[in-house]
């Protein structure tokens, strides 16, 4: 059998194994990576590069499409058309550059990257089967990056019409009626775009809200503009499965009604699970966090020199996150003393109006015994807002009390994914309220409210 050695061995190439790779090649540790797919993961592949683009597309058709009636702009067009063919090779065109551009970041770095499918011997041995031939790596280190499925309903398996979000993000053709199981990221990110492609979409979430994860206050305005989108909601429903014909779902109120939604395609995305069958990882017997791979603060797992990041580790199963670990884990592998404990995490949902959470929600303060004080600023006051037809939203900060340390912002509005970055600088860097109220923000932007918030908090804002 032909045998290697490396001293890190990283299984999986999405954003955790590769940017590990990166960093700890530049470190100058030997390193290997496998993956047996296309470089990039999830994230880059069937994720959140190829979900955004399909986002995009959806906003600019349904802006298209709105300028074929009475546009308060001025602007007309006679009619707007799609193919979505068209959009596909589009959004595959970005996918291929990135995942190219991984591949030529990686190979500039030094690093071996091995196409193929790693089983697990022990800690310190993998055997990769690559092109039909099995190539044995023994490693000093060995780093699962895995990544995680979409969880299948049992009684309502993938297949047929039903389908998860990676069909979801290719359709060779548009279905005239979607139901979406999961008012979650997945099912509002895609429903909402599949809505502005035109398509008639359901939503059968069992949670008695949208985006149960987030406060309620939070994802009203997403609420809102399902509804104006025409998008029927079904709240605290459940799934029974399809019906006999295959046509439609049969689902269940919580008032134990009966009924029927017609369907030529089932978005089931009801979560993500890590990935931890199929490749020897039970052989190392690691402890276990329920489903996901235990880990401490420093991405160790049970056995000695064996890491494990991102999806595999659990919630948040986010790209950022998986990114942060394994350049951690690396820096550790290479001598430095690094542990994982982020000052916040952001999250954005990319729905329209999009929110976005970084650090403690004013609920969360209080449940972790903290005395705060919380202000938010409509976007309704925000000129830029108005400029932009979008005034739905508002920006919330949420401080301590005694010294108006900043501990959380939320937002909700669009284009605020792109206000995460201030949020999350402001709480690494220990900002007060009058920090962020007395920086000169540009006018007129966005992140206006952003400072109107903080000057809010401290009872003196001054445009509202
Ligand atoms: P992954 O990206 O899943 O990579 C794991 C890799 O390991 C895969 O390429 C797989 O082929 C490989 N692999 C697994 N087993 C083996 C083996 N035995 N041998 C060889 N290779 C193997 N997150 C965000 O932060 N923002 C977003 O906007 C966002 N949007 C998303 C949209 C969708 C539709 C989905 C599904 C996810 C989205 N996510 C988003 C989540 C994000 O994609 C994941 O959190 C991220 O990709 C996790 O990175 P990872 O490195 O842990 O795993
Ligand atoms: P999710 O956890 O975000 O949402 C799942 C939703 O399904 C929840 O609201 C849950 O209450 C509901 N649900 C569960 N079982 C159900 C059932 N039987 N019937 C009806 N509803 C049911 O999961 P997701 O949308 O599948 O996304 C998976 C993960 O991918 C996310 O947790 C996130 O980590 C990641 N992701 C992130 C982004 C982003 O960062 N913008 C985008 C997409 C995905």
């Amino acid at each position: 059998m032909n045998t290697q050695s490396t001293t890190l061995l990283i299984i999986g190439g999405g954003p955790g194994g590769y940017v590990a790779a990166i960093r700890a090649a530049q470190l100058g540790i030997a390193t290997t990576l496998v993956e047996t797919a296309n470089l990039g993961g999830t994230c880059l592949n069937i994720g959140c590069i190829p979900s955004k683009a399909l986002i995009h597309a959806a906003d600019e058709f349904a802006k298209a499409r709105s300028y074929a009636g009475n546009s308060a702009l001025g602007i007309a067009v006679p009619s707007a058309t799609i193919d979505i063919a068209t959009t596909v090779h589009w959004k595959d065109g970005i996918v291929g550059k990135l995942t190219g551009g991984v591949g030529a970041l990686l190979k500039k770095h030094k690093v071996t990257v091995v196409k193929g499918w790693a089983t697990i011997v022990d800690g310190k041995t993998v055997d990769v089967n690559t092109a039909g031939e099995t190539l044995r790596m023994s490693c000093t280190h060995l780093l699962l990056a895995t990544g995680s499925l979409p969880v299948e309903l049992p009684f309502m398996p993938f297949g047929g019409i039903v389908i998860n979000s990676t069909e979801a993000l290719s359709p060779a053709l548009l279905p005239k009626k979607l139901v979406v199981v999961g008012a979650g990221y997945i099912g509002l990110e895609l429903g909402m775009a599949y809505r502005k492609l035109g398509v008639a979409v359901s939503v059968v979430e069992s949670v008695e809200r949208v985006l149960p994860a987030y406060d309620a206050e939070l994802t009203r305005p997403v609420g809102a503009s399902l509804e104006r989108l025409g998008i029927e909601l079904h709240l605290g429903c459940t799934v029974l499965g399809l019906n006999a014909a295959g046509t439609g779902v049969r689902i269940k109120s919580s008032a134990g009604t009966e009924t029927e939604l017609a369907a030529d395609q089932v978005l089931v995305a009801v979560g993500r699970k890590p990935r931890t069958e199929g490749f020897g990882l039970e052989s190392l017997r690691l402890d276990m966090q329920g489903r996901s791979v235990k880990t401490d603060d420093q991405c160790r797992t049970s056995m000695r020199d064996v890491w494990a990041i991102g999806d595999l580790t659990g919630e948040p199963m986010l790209a950022h996150r998986a990114m942060a670990q394994g350049e951690m884990v690396a820096e550790i592998i290479s001598g430095k003393r690094r542990h994982f404990q982020p000052s916040a995490m952001p999250a954005v949902c990319f729905t329209d109006p999009e929110v976005v959470v970084v650090g403690l929600s004013p609920t969360e303060a209080q449940q972790a015994g903290l005395d705060c004080i919380h202000a938010s600023f409509p976007f309704a006051a925000n000129g830029r807002s108005m400029t932009l037809e979008s005034t739905d939203g508002f920006v919330r900060v949420v401080a301590r009390r005694d010294n108006h340390l900043i501990l959380g912002w939320q937002a909700v509005g669009c284009g605020v994914s792109e206000l995460s970055t201030a949020f999350g600088h402001s709480i690494a860097m220990g900002a007060t309220l009058n920090d962020v109220a007395a920086t000169i923000h540009a006018h007129p932007t966005l992140g206006e409210a952003v400072q109107e918030a903080a000057l809010r908090a401290l009872g003196h804002a001054l445009h509202v």
